[in-house]
């Protein structure tokens, strides 16, 4: 295995690595970003981005990444293909390791390896994924206003989607697996409320339908045995996140959701030189611009860091 010391070891290629990317970079850090398996992140299976500040008229998801990567790369980041698989922050400097065969010591590490949807597993929602199949729908509710969509998922966030949608079509129906709501009695009552939202229980998705772009879901009564189509053209999946945090849960706090756990107001785990920042250590906002935001705050953290560790050295001295 070879080794190699970098200054500023960034882990994952989303909106909040590439934006600490490009601060880190712009500050001197010389940052080491490797960009993970989905280089871009969740972004990157999304279609238009319309509510990312600076892009008047939208903008496309994959666009908003390759943008957001090359202004990165102008301030001289060490962008690179590879996931890393392990770490070791037991001692300093930080340790990690590339696709299990090349070691990088770490002055500072910024995680940003964000969250994945959790999906049905359907052939037809893979298919028809960003042509009426989503999982967020504060990203693309606004395409279906006007419109008739269907929901799956019975917490809090597929309540609070379900209320946003409502909002913004004509049409909602909520299906919900089980013949009770996991989500908080408030956020039931709110969406309970709705007179466009229809709520069916102990109802699971069969199929989503569509050719090019979703035209309905197919969808059973668990408890009757009754099929039904919905005819809906947005089809979204509100089934919970996972945090791409699997490897560092040796080392770095994590809430019972497998979120990483920062201090208040920064991005500091529990590890000193180790910072969290976008969808990882975010089970709340989740948006790319929040995202992004941490990602800055992340690179300051970072900067002030290692600007502390200099001068305990000197002192040393
Ligand atoms: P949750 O894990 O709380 O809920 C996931 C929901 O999806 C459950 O109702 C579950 O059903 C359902 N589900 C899971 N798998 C399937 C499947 N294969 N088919 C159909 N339904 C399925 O995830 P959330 O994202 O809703 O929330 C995550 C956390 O974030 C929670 O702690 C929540 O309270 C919090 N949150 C808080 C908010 C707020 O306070 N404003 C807003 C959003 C989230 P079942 O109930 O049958 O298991």
């Amino acid at each position: 295995m070879t080794t190699e010391h970098v200054n500023c070891l960034i882990i994952g290629s989303g909106p909040a690595g590439y934006t600490a990317a490009i601060y880190a970079s712009r500050a001197g850090l010389k940052p080491v970003l490797y960009q993970g398996a989905q280089p871009g992140g969740q972004l990157t299976i999304t279609t238009e981005v319309d509510n990312f500040p600076g892009y008047p008229q939208g903008v496309e998801g994959p666009q908003l990444m390759v943008d957001l990567e090359s202004q990165a790369r102008r301030f001289g980041s060490d962008i690179r293909y590879g996931v890393v698989t392990a770490v070791d922050f037991s001692g300093y400097p930080h340790k990690a390791t590339v696709d299990d065969q090349h070691e990088i010591e770490a002055n500072v590490v910024i995680i940003s390896t964000g969250a994945s949807a959790k999906w049905l597993g359907l052939p037809s929602e893979m298919r028809l994924n960003g042509r009426g199949v989503s999982a967020c729908a504060v990203c693309d509710g606004f395409f279906f206003r006007g419109q008739d969509v269907a929901i799956v998922g019975a917490g809090d966030t597929a309540a609070e989607e379900a209320s946003y949608l409502a909002n913004l079509c004509r049409k909602v129906y909520m299906i919900v697996r089980r013949d009770e709501m996991r989500a908080s009695k408030f956020m039931q009552s709110r969406v309970k409320s709705l007179p466009n939202v229809e709520i069916l229980y102990n109802t699971e998705t069969q199929e989503v339908i569509g050719e090019e772009d979703v035209t309905g879901a197919r969808v059973k009564n668990m408890a009757t045995g009754e099929e039904r189509i919905l005819d809906v053209t947005g089809f979204f999946v509100a089934i919970g996140h996972k945090p791409n945090t699997d490897i560092f849960k040796p080392y770095i706090a994590l809430d019972e959701h497998g979120y990483i756990i920062t201090e208040k107001g920064s991005t500091r785990t529990n590890v000193p030189g180790v910072f969290s920042c976008g969808d990882a250590q975010d089970n709340i906002y989740r948006q790319a611009i929040t995202a992004a935001g941490t990602g800055c705050m992340a690179a300051l953290d970072a900067e002030r860091y290692l600007g502390m560790k200099e001068m305990e050295v000197h002192a040393e001295v």
